[in-house]
């Protein structure tokens, strides 16, 4: 693969990879890129600390081991699909970058802060291993499909040998630069995603006041300057896109709690590189407050249906207990 921005489209053909893959994370993602990298014939070994993520692992055919450290002393390379910052920072400090044999390539697809996925993969090369930020959007589907799309960051020549295990799990793979710059990239995108996901349901709101057809709205917009994925795909009201979460009772989707988790990385980027975002900020603010209540588990254009409550001065329904989140964009 060539430099920055490059995709995997216009890379040269990869070698394939013959060595064996530690999965450390067998969740909703990470449980079906392995999955997929067994299926595609790649020696697999995964560990989880949860016994239902192991069980459907192993149904899958992905032999498992006892710890973390033990799926990594027999890795090639190492993939992380872990909740948080904390979760990789503590793996690879506890025990996995001591147990892994020299110059292993360790590849985070967690989604973390930039800050974070920079510590890890300087951890990383401290322990005489090599690290890729691998992000990823697609969600659920996409992990089950092999349809992720990676935003990497890290040295081409690591990238160069992650790229055929990437493309097994993926479609479209993006070198995006040095270390932590694939979290970057995603942070970024998903913070115009929620602010245009903001503004679009705003001004179906205002103009549902001033007693503007959707449709209308839609045919205008959607071919003009106010045209966004927001709009045109992920459409906050049912009708102009019968394939919207809006249609289906804001089933997800993209959750609003993973939108609010993205946000708060955007957040944490705009501080940390002192960057003047007010309406990142802005959108940071309100999905995390729609994500404290039933709009965690809904699809985050229902944020809509937030905005027209607080309009009539009532408040959105709190959380129901349910514990999964959709798949994100
Ligand atoms: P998940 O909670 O389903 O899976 C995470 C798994 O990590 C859990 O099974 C947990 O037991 C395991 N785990 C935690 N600490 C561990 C450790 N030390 N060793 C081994 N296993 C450990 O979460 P998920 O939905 O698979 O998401 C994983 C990551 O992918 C997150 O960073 C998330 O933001 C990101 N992501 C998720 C989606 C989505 O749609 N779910 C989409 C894109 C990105």
């Amino acid at each position: 693969m060539s430099g920055p921005a490059a995709s995997a489209g216009s890379a040269a053909a990869p070698l394939a990879f013959t060595g064996t893959v530690a999965v450390i994370g067998l969740g909703h993602m990470g449980g079906p890129m392995a999955a997929n990298l067994a299926a595609a014939g790649v020696d697999v070994i995964g560990f989880d600390l949860v016994d239902s993520a192991v069980s459907v692992a192993r149904a899958a055919g992905i032999r498992i081991a006892a710890s973390g450290e033990a799926a990594v002393t027999q890795a090639d390379v190492v993939i992380t699909m872990l909740p948080a910052g904390r979760h990789v920072l503590a793996a690879y400090e506890g025990g996995l970058l001591a147990a892994a044999r020299p110059g292993t390539l360790f590849i985070d697809c967690s989604t973390i802060a930039v800050d974070d996925a920079r510590a890890a993969a300087a951890l990383a090369v401290a322990a005489g291993h090599r690290a890729l930020d691998a992000p990823v959007s697609g969600g659920v589907v996409g992990a089950e499909k092999g349809t992720l799309a990676f935003m990497v960051g890290g040295e081409a020549a690591d990238v160069a040998q992650a790229l055929p295990l990437l493309e097994i799990m993926g479609g479209r793979i993006v070198h995006c630069g040095a270390s932590g710059l694939g979290q970057a990239a995603k942070v970024c995108n998903n913070m115009i995603l929620g602010v245009s996901m903001l503004a679009v349901s705003e001004a179906f709101v205002l103009g549902e006041s001033l007693g503007l057809d959707h449709q209308a709205l839609f045919d205008v917009a959607a071919n003009a300057s106010g045209q966004c994925w927001a709009l045109t795909t992920n459409c906050p009201v049912p009708g102009p896109v019968p394939t919207s979460p809006a249609n289906r009772d804001y089933l997800p989707g993209f959750a609003g709690a993973l939108m609010a988790k993205d946000l708060g990385l955007a957040v944490d980027a705009i501080e940390s590189a002192g960057v003047h975002a007010e309406a990142g900020r802005l959108a940071a603010a309100v999905f995390a407050r729609f994500a404290e209540g039933e709009g965690a588990h809904r699809d985050f254009s229902a944020i809509i249906d937030d905005i027209r409550m607080r309009g009539a001065g009532q408040s959105p329904a709190p959380a129901p207990p349910t514990p999964d989140a959709g798949a994100t964009p």
